[in-house]
């Protein structure tokens, strides 16, 4: 079957095809600035040139009929026609406590992701519009929901509860959920084979570093905690949003610069994170390559972000009293090799020890860790895609 996969965000539209027979990416792209002109489309078939093309378009339906029109072209495309593609599936980012696994889209499903408009206003919203505008232009195949809060509802209340009135929980569903569900689930799912042992078995701390940044502890196939909560703003240090701060700063913050609460939540979100503190940028390379230059603010924002993150390490070796295995993909995780070193160095006590020669490495699934060291340290490039297709093959052809 061929399956193509989309994940809408508020003006971008990212896909990939695939030929589900031997899991190859047939074409990928990426269509920006929907609905704000100056609408760009990039088009990559497999083993051709880039196409980009440059036309204006009002809307998420209009974006997806540009990249069906792409996929079927003749001199550019990777299907005949759009009879060849068995299913979609969709990236939705917030799945609320409804679903811990993906699903066959239909009204209902639609109408949960309608109720998370609340909890994740940015995302949730042109992750439906995606769905709207495919279910309008491919109205008789399956669509599928894989969202990135599943993996992490099988954490218990020890975990996702907040330590607030009960009541808040129960009106408003206030709890940690946990996001990048799907790239834990593909990157621990490699590192129990790397491992060579039952995923069932293994205890594994993923640390999914990108632009936005997430861990994950995962014991007996199980997420028990994970750093993002309510939203994606709690937990590490990010490209611009803040991760843990004790939240009295937020209301002594919003009463010193007069912000209101939507002010307030852009301030965490947008102007925070690596880009607020070292004043340098989002980019983890520019404020490496400023804090190597001697910038003393890009020295401490490192600094900052590579002790939250260790600080999370042990935090998860002490719930999951132990660790196979510490798992790094995404942006940072797959190419920052001094990050990683110092993300790694002085943990010895914890029975991590890299190889500092075997860790000069990018984007290529090995092993890091010294031979003596007693947790292996893998790099594994994450594969999202590759996981919502896989569940829209097995939902589309289930019985
Ligand atoms: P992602 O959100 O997964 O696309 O990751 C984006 C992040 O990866 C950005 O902050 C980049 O600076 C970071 N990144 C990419 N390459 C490197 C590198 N060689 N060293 C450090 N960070 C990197």
């Amino acid at each position: 079957m061929k399956v193509l996969v989309v994940n809408a965000g508020s003006s971008s539209i990212k896909y990939q095809v695939f030929d589900m027979t031997d899991e190859s990416v047939l074409a990928k792209g990426l269509v920006d600035r929907v609905g704000i002109p100056g609408t760009t489309l990039e088009h990559k078939p497999a083993g051709k040139d880039e196409v980009v093309i440059k036309k204006d378009l009002p809307d998420h339906t209009a974006g997806m009929k540009l990249v069906l029109d792409a996929l079927v072209d003749k001199e550019y495309g990777c299907i005949k026609s759009m009879d060849e593609l068995g299913a979609v599936g969709h990236r939705v980012v917030h799945g609320g406590e409804g679903f811990a696994n993906s699903v066959i889209i239909d009204d209902n499903v639609k109408k949960v992701i309608k109720d998370c408009f609340a909890i994740a206003p940015l995302h949730n919203p042109p992750n439906l519009m995606g769905i709207d505008a495919c279910q309008e232009l491919m109205p008789n195949i399956p669509h599928v929901a894989a969202f990135d809060t599943a993996f992490h509802q099988t954490m218990e209340p020890a975990n996702y509860m907040y330590a607030l009135p009960y009541d808040v929980y129960e009106k408003y569903r206030v709890r940690r959920y946990g996001f990048h569900g799907t790239s834990h689930y593909y990157v621990a799912h490699r590192a129990a084979d790397m491992l060579g042992k039952p995923y069932e078995e293994c205890k594994i701390v993923t640390l999914h570093l990108g632009n936005g940044g997430s861990m994950a502890a995962i014991k007996d196939g199980k997420v028990v905690d994970t750093s993002m909560g309510f939203t994606p703003l709690e937990g590490l240090v990010m490209g611009t949003r803040s991760g843990d701060v004790d939240p009295a700063v937020v209301f002594f913050l919003m009463e010193k610069l007069g912000m209101d609460a939507v002010e307030a939540n852009s301030f965490f979100n947008k102007k925070s994170g690596m880009l607020g503190l070292s004043g340098v940028s989002n980019d983890l390379r520019d404020v490496e390559e400023a804090a190597n230059s001697g910038n003393e603010r890009a020295k401490i924002a490192m600094q900052v972000y590579i002790n939250k993150i260790k600080g999370y390490i042990g935090n998860y070796i002490a719930k999951l009293n132990g660790c196979d295995c510490l798992v790094f993909t995404a942006g940072v995780g797959e190419n920052g090799i001094d990050i990683r070193e110092s993300i790694c160095s002085d943990l010895d006590y914890l029975g991590i020890k890299m190889d500092a020669e075997k860790n000069k490495v990018r984007g290529k699934e090995v092993d890091l860790a010294a031979d003596d060291s007693k947790v292996r340290i893998f790099l594994i490039p994450t594969n999202e895609e590759l996981v919502i297709a896989r569940d829209t093959v097995a939902l589309a052809t289930a019985k």
